[in-house]
């Protein structure tokens, strides 16, 4: 996924998390502020939200066309509420397949995952193998591969634990290749927001929707250097990870987004430092180095 979203908070209607914002997911679908690889998300997009008194369980709706052509999701996302969001809209990396098991969010249980970003497939592999328990990828793609990693990994640990250890276990592939300016943990008190807020990006120039599916622009990189942001929730927090993507958060009276980038223009938005793990509930954001040493390695 090229570009995510998930909320956490009192109940808000898919369209006013996803469509409505003036630079929400349906915008970046096409018009992305801050995409670091590929220029549109026009490759499918998926939202899955919380309903706990009907189910434990999320819904998940995913389509692998651009979100802007789906009249469908159009019609009944004003109509749809909850306190726990999460979607995405895809940029597909070179190589993968263009489908709907393709597309975030991947879902095992109570869980939902999304990925922005990039990771060789063989190396997730490599590490499945090693954990002939975890469930099948829905698909070939690199993240389906990845979701499948992190459930084997949430099936005995905490969530926050899981995503870590899977991140820094397929980014140290990719550790050479990356910045090592990036790489040095922050000093602060990790339950503290970092001290300087991004100033939000100025306004795109205006673009109209593409008629097809974007072009496979993200793989210029080096496929050494693993990106791996991701966003996980069970429903009651969210956990996300900033590792060659950008990510924000924003702290709401109701609630807490975080997201690939500003949806609006507005005050409050935080950016996490690279190679962070965040978690949030309904009240509150913690952050923490990925690459401290501190535990969460391995
Ligand atoms: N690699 C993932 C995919 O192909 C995510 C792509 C992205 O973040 N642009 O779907």
């Amino acid at each position: 996924m090229c570009r995510h979203l998930a909320w956490i908070g009192a109940a808000r209607t898919l369209a006013e998390l996803t469509m409505a914002r003036p630079h929400g997911l349906l915008r970046q679908s096409w018009a992305p502020r801050r995409m670091r690889h590929g220029t549109i998300n026009a490759d499918g997009y998926g939202v899955g939200w919380y309903a706990p008194r009907l189910r434990a369980g999320p819904a998940r709706y995913r389509r692998a066309v651009p979100m802007w052509t789906d009249a469908s999701y159009a019609s009944m996302a004003g109509v749809i509420a909850s306190g726990c969001v999460l979607a995405a809209v895809r940029s597909a990396s070179v190589g993968m397949p263009v489908e709907e098991s393709a597309t975030a969010p991947f879902t095992d249980g109570t869980r939902l995952l999304s990925h922005n970003g990039r990771v060789d497939p063989a190396a997730v592999r490599t590490l499945l193998a090693r954990h002939p328990e975890a469930p099948a990828p829905d698909s070939a793609c690199d993240s389906a591969l990845l979701a499948a990693l992190v459930w084997e990994h949430a099936a005995r640990q905490p969530l926050a634990d899981a995503v870590a250890r899977v991140v820094t276990a397929l980014g140290d592939a990719g550790l050479a290749d990356s910045r090592p300016g990036a790489l040095r943990p922050w000093a602060g008190d990790w339950t503290t927001p970092p001290p300087a807020p991004a100033p939000p990006a100025p306004p795109g120039p205006p673009a109209a929707p593409a008629a097809s599916g974007s072009p496979r622009s993200d793989g210029a990189d080096r496929p050494s250097a693993a990106r791996l942001n991701l966003v996980v929730t069970d429903g009651t927090q969210l956990v996300a990870t900033a590792w060659g993507e950008t990510l924000v958060y924003r702290i709401e009276e109701d609630g807490v987004l975080v997201a690939s980038e500003p949806d609006d223009d507005g005050a409050g938005w935080i950016e996490v430092p690279d190679h962070y793990l965040l978690v949030a509930d309904t009240r509150k954001v913690t952050l923490r180095s990925l690459t401290s040493g501190d535990g969460y390695c391995g």
